[in-house]
């Protein structure tokens, strides 16, 4: 723990203090595949200057702190959101993906994948070992790749992309000290050269070009794409997001799909949103209420049907392994993180190892149930 209090530059006292009270945590678990780690620890909560999710590791050379990834703020209102925010600033409109966020840094000898809370992933890690080129960290020891991992092999989000297996797009370089980002053009030719996938720039412009990203926006709902992360092309102002409404009518209908789940906080915020693009773009009030509408009721009838029928709410992943010891720690990790497992097939693929799992949702099953023996709610 010594380590720790350096890095963060705090007396004995007060990171033991953190650690009694929940703040800092553990980062990985023990194990000959995170060979280069002696230990490490995470935030749990921002402290200080420190982000959410920052990661202190002690390798064999030596002390490294991986911040956490800055907390995108959102805007509902793009007109005066964006001209608020940026001025007369050239800004970037990247696509936003929906999958996991990932940092990917060079500890000790090797490629190490940290997920957004700062948790070593082991499974991810290994993903990361295949895709990442190594040789972008002879030239940036200290940087750290921020990607988002997305595909139809992962363990936290869905596929959308008809990608498969799982693949990570980049979408910031930043300073794993310092948190502070590559300009726009500088992480696009690094990511050219090195042959890393990078998320999509869609757009470069101002920010009264309201018309234009309007445009951008439509298109991507109609590929039923997450939305845009606007970013000043410097990285000197932080970033905003805005979502399409394919990604609100989503969340929800895999909201409601879960309703004991997930917090009624989750829902109205997704509805609010939807009510205030309706406003903004102006299109057609019936179509938006008939997607929203069916979002909701569509998903969560369909529970209601399955535990009818006496089956349970489940999700199903499938994951791919080129170990059986990665296996194993990676269902160790998930115990960690709190969420059941059952892993329900594992099979022989070429020379890797296909493994099915199921996560049930278990409060939502349980209330259904209860209500279909006629309980009240
Ligand atoms: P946040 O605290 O960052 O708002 P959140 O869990 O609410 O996190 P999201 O609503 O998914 O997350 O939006 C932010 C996330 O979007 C980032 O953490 C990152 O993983 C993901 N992302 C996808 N594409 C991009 C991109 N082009 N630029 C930045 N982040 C992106
Ligand atoms: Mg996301």
């Amino acid at each position: 723990m010594n380590f720790v209090s350096e890095a963060l530059n705090l007396s004995k006292f007060s990171t033991e203090r953190l650690e009694e009270r929940g703040i800092l945590k553990r980062a990985f678990l023990k194990h000959p595949f995170f060979s280069d780690i002696i230990d490490a620890f995470r935030l749990e909560k921002k402290f200080g200057i420190f982000e959410e999710g920052t990661v202190i590791v002690k390798s064999k050379h030596g002390v490294k702190v991986l911040r956490g990834f800055p907390k995108i703020r959102r805007i509902l209102y793009l007109e005066s959101g964006l001209k608020k925010h940026f001025g007369d600033k050239r800004i970037a409109l990247e696509e936003k993906m929906n999958g996991y966020n990932v940092r990917i840094a060079k500890i000790g000898e090797e490629i190490y994948a940290i997920t957004r809370r700062g948790l070593i992933c082991p499974y991810t890690t290994e993903m990361a070992r295949e895709k990442i080129p190594m040789d972008f960290f002879k030239e940036f020891p200290e940087h750290m790749l921020c990607c988002e991992a997305v595909g139809n092999a992962s363990p936290y989000v869905p596929d959308y992309y008809g990608i498969d297996g799982l693949d990570f797009y980049l979408f910031d370089i930043r300073e794993c000290r310092s948190n502070r980002p590559l300009s726009i053009h500088e992480k696009k030719e690094i990511a050219e050269r090195y042959g890393i996938k990078m998320v999509e720039i869609l757009l470069e412009t101002s920010a009264n070009d309201t018309e234009s990203i309007k445009k951008v926006l439509e298109d991507l709902n109609e590929r039923g794409r997450e939305g845009i992360v606007f970013k000043e092309i410097q990285m000197l102002l932080p970033p905003l997001k805005y979502t399409t409404s394919f990604s609100n009518c989503g969340d929800l209908s895999y909201a409601f799909r879960n309703f004991e789940e997930y917090g009624r906080d989750f829902m109205l915020a997704r509805i609010i949103r939807e009510a205030f693009q309706g406003f903004e773009f102006r299109d057609s009030l019936d179509e938006r209420a008939y997607r929203l509408g069916k979002a909701i009721l569509s998903s969560a009838i369909e529970s209601i049907s399955r535990v009818s029928e006496g089956k349970e709410v489940t999700e199903e992943v499938r994951l791919i392994f080129s170990s059986e010891e990665v296996l194993e720690l990676f269902k160790m990790h998930m115990k960690l993180l709190g969420i059941t497992l059952r892993e329900t097939d594992r099979r022989k693929k070429g020379d890797k190892i296909e493994a099915r799992f199921e996560r049930v949702m278990r409060a939502t099953t349980d209330k259904i149930k209860s209500l279909l023996e006629g309980n009240p709610w």
